[in-house]
């Protein structure tokens, strides 16, 4: 269906009538989208009504801008949102997994995401992949390792609020520490990636001859007797022994450490931007040097507050809500709009320059991340961009008076006061 006929309302529809038949039954493949008129109407009269109730009632709570669209919402736009909850969690001694692709959400082409949790000691195993590997660490601590390009080790501990980047194929482990361990958020830049489809080392032993495997590694065959017959992927272990400091020593051997930081403290980071509304953190490579196919956005909307309208003329986001609730609409061009709500452990994801709002509907802080397949963070305000053409120019589109135009905030506020 081309993008006229999905622009059809039911007006011009109906004004169309049987003339062109063969219009009218290309047209009957789609859903008739509701016209404003049509959708306010149904806001007084019983065409809204649900006489035999939500069939789920939690569903229904958690979605109200699906249940009663709002009226500037039209026709067809691709589902924009995909809870942890719905994805398989895959769970061993030491921890879990679950993954959002593109297989979940079709629309996440560029970056895919991983909800982890590992106990005290637990660890995902010494591994590597071809996707660079973005990380906020959500809950507790871990023991992070990382072999640089030119070999040299990286190892720290991180905590609540901290940052990791592993690029394309650099080796890496992570360890969860005491008292509980640790939960955090992976993202991928791409959205076909599969955290179950990563080269592993007790994988990639298990299927190397043994001799060759002995030869290789100077050792007797005695000394493999032990080794796994396939990959461990999350497996319990003891706690790390050592401190941060005697671990770094021990990676080190006689050599050095490496010279890059594949970690960040966000948390520590002051705001890039913050109103009475809320504030934002922008953690890209300008601070993150390391972090050069992902940027990233930590935002903290307070109640009330609006991420103020806006897109991005570089890359898709992905978004990872953290905690509160909210509301985006995404409007797709073509007449095209849609509202969904968004809850902690949702995913979100707006392609690259369609327009979007994020509004707290809770009665807490927001919190959510905006993660970009890109090196460097890049937003269009539209109250920026309205403030910086020829008055008259905007007037005559919008058709505002000079005050109304005056009102309007004169640079980007990214959250909206309060
Ligand atoms: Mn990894
Ligand atoms: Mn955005």
């Amino acid at each position: 269906m081309d993008e006229n006929a999905k622009s059809f309302t039911r007006r011009k529809f109906l004004e169309i009538g049987t003339a062109t038949v063969a219009g009218a039954s290309a047209l009957s493949a789609a859903p008739i989208p509701q016209s404003e008129p049509d959708a306010e109407r149904a806001e007084h009269d019983r065409s809204g009504t649900n006489p035999i109730g939500p069939n789920d009632a939690a569903l229904h709570d958690e979605n109200p801008d699906s249940v009663a669209p709002p009226p500037t919402d039209h026709a067809n736009v691709k589902p924009f949102k995909y809870p942890f909850e719905l994805s398989h969690k895959r769970t061993q001694e030491g921890g879990w997994a679950r993954q959002v692709t593109v297989e979940d959400l079709p629309v996440s082409t560029t970056l895919a995401g991983v909800n982890m949790r590992l106990t005290a000691g637990g660890i995902r195993e010494l591994h590597w992949h071809k996707a660079s590997e973005w990380a906020i660490m959500l809950y507790g601590s871990a023991r992070i390792t990382c072999l640089d390009q030119y070999g040299k080790p990286f190892v720290d501990d991180v905590k609540q609020g901290d940052l990791w980047f592993f690029p394309t194929g650099y080796p890496h482990s992570i360890q969860g520490l005491g008292p509980d361990g640790c939960e955090f958020i992976l993202v991928f830049d791409d959205g076909a990636f599969s955290e179950y489809d990563t080269v592993q080392l007790a994988d990639w032993t298990a299927h190397t001859p043994r001799d060759v495997l002995a030869k290789n590694l100077g050792v007797g065959a005695d000394a493999l007797q032990q080794i796994p017959t396939g990959e461990l992927y999350i497996f319990q272990a003891d706690l790390p022994r050592t401190s941060l400091e005697e671990a770094r020593r021990q990676a080190a051997g006689t050599g050095e450490l490496s010279k890059d930081n594949f970690s960040f403290r966000l948390k520590e980071m002051e705001p890039t931007h913050r109103t009475t509304g809320g504030e934002v953190r922008i953690a890209d490579s300008k601070v993150f040097q390391v972090s050069n196919s992902v940027a990233a956005a930590h935002v903290i909307v307070h109640p009330g507050g609006i991420r103020e309208m806006h897109w991005h003329q570089n890359a898709d986001e992905w978004q990872y809500y953290i905690s509160g609730k909210g509301r985006m609409t995404v409007f797709a061009a073509g007449a095209r709009a849609r509202t969904m709500d968004f809850r902690k452990g949702d995913v979100g994801y707006v392609q690259q320059t369609f327009p979007h709002y994020i509004e707290n509907t809770g009665t807490e802080d927001l919190v959510f991340l905006e993660m970009f397949k890109t090196s460097f963070y890049q937003d269009v305000s539209l109250n920026n961009w309205l403030t910086h053409l020829p008055p008259q120019l905007v007037m005559s589109h919008l058709h505002l008076d000079q005050a109304a135009l005056n009102a309007i905030p004169k640079k980007e506020t990214v959250i909206v006061p309060v």
